[in-house]
């Protein structure tokens, strides 16, 4: 996969990107980067990129011309035209079946805004997907646009085994960890999992696993792949927490 971010401040990208997994990820030819610097196609004699508001109110607006012609310059040697994700608090939530989604793609392109936000103009005339990483307001886009490449890089997101228990799948949280020592201040491992008994380890995980989305994530549930088991299992978990109200 190719990603493009247009953004001002690209040594942030890099820096970010360029360390534990998405570092390996890059180095070994997995994914590719360029993070790209909007101020360089700004015309302005100071290179300013940003300017007030029409109609008033407080901070600046990302100007529209400096991001058409840094997306012109990416997009120009493209056989499509590819996706791009404006990363904003006004997008649908990124969550693991829209990184599932993106990572389709061969070419994506991130729009960090900066400031107040970005001219509606340039958003309506390159934007193909609004995505935010929650309800809260950042600075800038540089960190949602760095959380959604490392979610995206291939073995992160899928083909390893660990993806297949890590929390989501199925939509439902992970079972709970743990490693040595087998007691710590008191607190013992579980017994079955020093067991070397598979099917019964499976058996616990699963179950701790959709106690533990009933307990923090009851949302979930509803649209989590549960098997005849786990619907037994949820009942008689539901019903032990009716009664213990
Ligand atoms: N005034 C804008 C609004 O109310 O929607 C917020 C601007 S914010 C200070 C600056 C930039 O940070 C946004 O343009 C967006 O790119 C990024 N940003 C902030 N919070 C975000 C979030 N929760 N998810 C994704 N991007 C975010």
């Amino acid at each position: 996969m190719n990603f493009h971010v247009l953004t001002l401040f690209p040594d942030m990208i890099e820096a970010g990107l360029h360390t534990s997994v998405t570092g390996r990820a890059l180095k070994n030819g997995y994914i590719h980067l360029s993070a790209v610097n909007i101020r360089d196609y700004s015309k302005d004699k100071h290179k300013h990129v940003d300017d007030y508001p029409y109609g008033g109110g407080a901070g600046m607006v990302m100007q529209p011309e400096p991001i058409y012609l840094a997306y012109e310059d990416v997009t120009q040697n493209m056989e499509k035209k590819p996706r791009v994700v404006y990363v904003t608090p006004q997008g649908s939530v990124f969550n693991q079946s829209m990184a599932e989604e993106f990572s389709k793609e061969e070419d994506l392109i991130f729009l960090c805004g900066h400031y107040e936000g970005v001219d509606e103009r340039i958003l309506e005339e390159i934007v193909t997907d609004y995505v935010s990483i929650g309800d809260y307001v950042l600075t800038g886009g540089e960190l949602p646009a760095m959380v959604m490449v490392s979610r995206l890089v291939p073995g992160v997101l899928n083909n390893e085994e660990s993806a297949e228990f890590e929390s989501f799948h199925d939509n439902l949280l992970e079972h709970p960890q743990y490693t040595r020592p087998v007691e710590f201040r008191g607190r013992k491992v579980p017994d079955v999992l020093l067991s070397g008994h598979h099917g019964n380890i499976d058996k616990w995980r699963r179950e701790q696993s959709l106690k533990r989305t009933l307990e923090r994530r009851p949302d979930l549930i509803e649209t989590a792949i549960l098997s005849k088991e786990d619907e037994k299992y949820l009942k008689k978990l539901k019903k032990g927490l009716h009664e213990s109200e």
